[in-house]
C-alpha cells in the first residue's frame, strides 16, 4: 500500500496523507476526541451527511524496527539492501512515505472483512492513530480548495489556560470573533498560468470585516467566467442555506472546525461535471416515469425494476463541480441538551449574506 503526502491541503497541521489506487481515502493523525466524533456521528445521520465519509482508523507507525522487519524482504522473498531499507523509512514527517505498516485496520463498511494485519497489536511510542476519511477533493480535476474555519470560540473546555488565552486573543483580533468565520488558507487554480496560487493562514488572519469580501474574491478568483462563477457562488449559498437549517437543530459544540469548500478550476471539467449532472438527472426522471407506467399496469412483474436502478449506479457523477463538506473535529463534542452552537450559527450566516452580497455585486444575471 502506498501513502502519500496530500497534495492539495490547505490548512491544518502538516502530515495529511491520501492513500488508495486515485488518492481518494484521508489518512489523518487524529487525537482521540475527533476519532470519537465521528465514531458517534452514525447517530446523527443529518450532520454526517455533511462530514467526509468516515471508513475507520488505522495506526501507522515510525518505528524503526518494525520498518524494518516490514522491509527486510522485497516482492521475490529476498532480502532488501540496507538501502531499500533507509529509502521506505525516509521521512515525511516521520512517516515511511512510499510504503507503511498498518498495524491495525477495521474497515467500518465492511466490517466482516479480515483486517489487513492480524489483530491485535498493541500500540506503542512510535505509533499514531489515524482516521481514514473520504478525500472530498476525489472527483475535482484542479480543485480549488477553501478552508473556512467555523465559530467565535476556537479552543475546547479541555485546553490549558495558556492555550485558551491565546485562542481568545486570535478570535477577538480577527474576524473570527465578529463574524464567527475566517479562512484559514486556500488556493485557486489558474487556467490561463496552469498553477495555483495559494494563500496562507497569515493572510486569512489580516482580513478584517471590511476586507473578508475581498478575500472571498480572490477565492472565487479561478478564471472561468462569470456565468460559472455565478452558478459555484449559488450553488454554496444553497448548501449554506441546508447546512444552516441543519446545525441549527443539532445540538454540539463545535471548537475550530472548518467547512472544506471545493469548486472544480479547470473550465473543461467544470463543464463536463455540469452536463454528467444533467444525464444524471435526465435518468431520475426517465426512472421515475418509468415507475408510474409500471404502477399503471397491474400484470407487470417488478424485475425491471432491479436493471434500473443498476443502470443508474453506472451513471454516477465522476466529475465534480462543487462541493462543501465540514470537517476537523479535534475539539468538537456532541452535547446533547445544551442546543445548538451559536458561534458557528453565526458564521454560517455571515458566510450566507457575503456571498449572496457577491451575487448582487460581481455576478448579477443577465
Ligand atoms: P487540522 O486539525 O490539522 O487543522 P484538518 O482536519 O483541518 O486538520 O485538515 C487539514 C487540511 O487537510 C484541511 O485544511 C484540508 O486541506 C485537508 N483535508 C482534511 N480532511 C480532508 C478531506 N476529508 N478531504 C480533503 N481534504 C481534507
Ligand atoms: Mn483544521
Amino acid at each position: 500500500m502506498k501513502l502519500n503526502p496530500l497534495h492539495n491541503q490547505v490548512g491544518g497541521h502538516d502530515g495529511v496523507l491520501s492513500m488508495g489506487e486515485d488518492n481518494e481515502i484521508i489518512v489523518k493523525p487524529s487525537l482521540p476526541q475527533e476519532l470519537a466524533f465521528y465514531e458517534e456521528s452514525v447517530l446523527h445521520p443529518e450532520l454526517a451527511a455533511w462530514m467526509p465519509a468516515y471508513y475507520g482508523s488505522l495506526t501507522l507507525t515510525r518505528d524503526p524496527a518494525a520498518i524494518a522487519a516490514m522491509t527486510a524482504t522485497n516482492e521475490d522473498g529476498a532480502v532488501n539492501s540496507e538501502g531499500a531499507v533507509a529509502a521506505a523509512i525516509k521521512a515525511f514527517n516521520g512517516y515511511p512515505v512510499g510504503d507503511f505498516l498498518p498495524l491495525n485496520t477495521f474497515d467500518q463498511a465492511n466490517p466482516d472483512k479480515d483486517p489487513e494485519v492480524p489483530l491485535p497489536v498493541e500500540k506503542g511510542e512510535f505509533d499514531d492513530e489515524c482516521i481514514c476519511l473520504e478525500n472530498v477533493s476525489h472527483g475535482f480535476t484542479k480543485a480549488c480548495v477553501l478552508d473556512l474555519k467555523l465559530g467565535t470560540q476556537l479552543f475546547d473546555d479541555n485546553a490549558s489556560e495558556e492555550k485558551k488565552a491565546r485562542l481568545g486573543a486570535v478570535s477577538d483580533n480577527t474576524t473570527s470573533g465578529k463574524l464567527g468565520i475566517r479562512l484559514t488558507g486556500f488556493h485557486v487554480y489558474d487556467g490561463e498560468k496552469e498553477e495555483f496560487v495559494k494563500y496562507s493562514k497569515q493572510h486569512g488572519k489580516s482580513l478584517t470585516e471590511a476586507t473578508i469580501l475581498e478575500g472571498f474574491r480572490s477565492f472565487f478568483a479561478a478564471k472561468l467566467g462569470p456565468q460559472r462563477m455565478r452558478l459555484v457562488v449559488e450553488r454554496f449559498v444553497n448548501d449554506l442555506t441546508d447546512f444552516l437549517a441543519t446545525i441549527q437543530e443539532e445540538e454540539l459544540r463545535m471548537r475550530s472546525s472548518s467547512l472544506l469548500m471545493m469548486y472544480e478550476g479547470d473550465v473543461e471539467a467544470f463543464d463536463k461535471g455540469v452536463l454528467e449532472e444533467q444525464g444524471n438527472i435526465a435518468k431520475v426522471v426517465e426512472r421515475a416515469q418509468a415507475h408510474l407506467e409500471r404502477q399503471d399496469d397491474d400484470d407487470e412483474e417488478d424485475e425491471d425494476e432491479d436493471e434500473d436502478d443498476e443502470d443508474f449506479e453506472d451513471e454516477e457523477v465522476k466529475q465534480k463541480v462543487t462541493d462543501m463538506r465540514l470537517i476537523d473535529f479535534a475539539h468538537s463534542t456532541w452535547t446533547p441538551g445544551m442546543g445548538p452552537d451559536e458561534g458557528v450559527v453565526l458564521g454560517v450566516k455571515s458566510t450566507l449574506s457575503l456571498f449572496e452580497q457577491l451575487l448582487v455585486t460581481d455576478y448579477p444575471e443577465d
